[in-house]
């Protein structure tokens, strides 16, 4: 049992039948589920589990030592990492049987050399910068790249597996963006072909594009924010598309007091009572990924009843005024936010009240909170 007075609960179901209905949206292709970032916040390892559980043949990490991380704890089946920089351990990412995105000609160099002294063909993803501008190389540059690439195929160092891309505005369906990426990754993948690669996963789509465009899937959709059971696509609710949230963060209120009409509350007075009312301490502060954006405006639940944060959410806690006949009391649970189906409110709700992303509530939940896995 954890001493800390508050916690996200992951529900694994959710994950997995989040995967599985990702899966019947891109029936052709092979589902890569996107664990980086502590699996958005959601657990590292048991997400990866229950993603694989419900049908993903691929994990997707940004960082090595996430990968790396996965395979230290006994996870098999295939996983790509894309974030590294010169000079990574890429001979331990060959060990781990890890696939690597190649991004730039550096990266080419030194898995060529990483394979070379490891005795070990390298699985290789090239990735073309179609758009985004971040991540991988513009298609000439990636062209010139890709000829050496299947030079050393040719010597048998490292296989050309993949060629990927990740969009700009996916969301958007019509965006000429998009449809302009989509030309750039056709064309790259006939060049790579015609150079005699033989691809096992091109692959495009996130969330959103696995989601509302199935123009997008290729062999293999690479989904993050959806397999928690977030929506990535404006005006449509996880509901409205299929998923279920996985994550519930709660905590135990640890004070309730009276206040008089007239009390500036939390630092910098920002809010004043405007009645005799009772007063809520909630354990969970800007420290724990609580966004001071969200200050006057954070959503919880206490009992049925939906509060605001009252003043300014502090490092380590927020106060609530749950109002002049609330009967709360120390250990009560205030519920942040979770799927919504009990009319709490929703990460979106948070996203909403702090002016960002479901992505950025929680994925910023901070570390100390513990996680409980069901
Ligand atoms: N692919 C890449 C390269 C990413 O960086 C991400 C996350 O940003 C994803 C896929 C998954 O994106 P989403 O969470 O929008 O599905």
């Amino acid at each position: 049992m954890s001493t800390f007075p508050a916690r996200a609960v992951v529900d694994l179901d959710a994950i997995a039948g989040n995967v599985r209905h990702l899966a019947t949206l891109a029936p052709a292709s092979q589902v890569m589920a996107v664990v980086k970032a502590d699996a958005y916040g959601h657990g590292l390892v048991p997400s990866a589990l229950a993603a694989q559980a419900g049908g993903a043949t691929w994990l997707g990490v940004a960082q090595l030592a996430e990968a790396l991380t996965l395979r230290a704890s006994g996870v098999t089946g295939r996983i790509l990492t894309w974030i590294y920089s010169p000079g990574a351990p890429l001979e331990s990412a060959l060990a781990a049987g890890l696939d690597l995105s190649v991004g730039a000609p550096w990266a080419l160099t030194e898995v060529v050399a990483a394979a070379r002294a490891s005795g070990r063909t390298a699985r290789v993803h090239l990735k073309v910068d179609t758009g985004l501008a971040r991540g991988g190389m513009f298609l000439e540059d990636w062209s010139e790249v890709l000829a050496d690439a299947l030079r050393a195929q040719a010597d048998g160092v490292i296989e050309v597996v993949g060629v990927w891309s990740h969009l700009a505005s996916a969301e958007d369906v019509t965006s000429p963006i998009t449809q302009a990426q989509l030309d750039v990754f056709v064309e790259a993948i006939a060049r790579a072909e015609a150079g005699g690669a033989h691809l096992e996963v091109r692959h495009l789509a996130n969330s959103a594009a696995t989601l509302v465009n199935p123009a997008m899937h290729f062999d293999l959709v690479r989904p993050g924010l959806a397999v928690f059971g977030l929506s990535p696509v404006p005006g449509r609710t996880p509901a409205d598309l299929g998923l279920t949230p996985a994550m519930r963060l709660e905590a135990e209120i640890m004070l309730v007091k009276r206040a008089a009409a007239g009390q500036g509350v939390s630092y910098g007075h920002t809010y004043t009572t405007t009645e005799d009312t009772l007063l809520a301490d909630v354990p969970l502060g800007y420290a724990d990924g609580i966004p001071r954006h969200a200050s006057g405006t954070g959503p919880f639940d206490v009992g049925g009843r939906r509060v605001r944060i009252a003043g300014r959410v502090c490092m380590d806690q927020v106060v609530l005024d749950l109002g002049p006949d609330a009967t709360a009391r120390a250990g009560d649970v205030a519920v942040l936010f979770g799927p919504g189906t009990d009319g709490e409110p929703t990460a979106q709700d948070w996203a909403e009240a702090a002016g960002t992303i479901s992505y950025e509530i929680v994925t910023r939940l901070g570390s100390r909170v513990p996680r409980v896995h069901v």
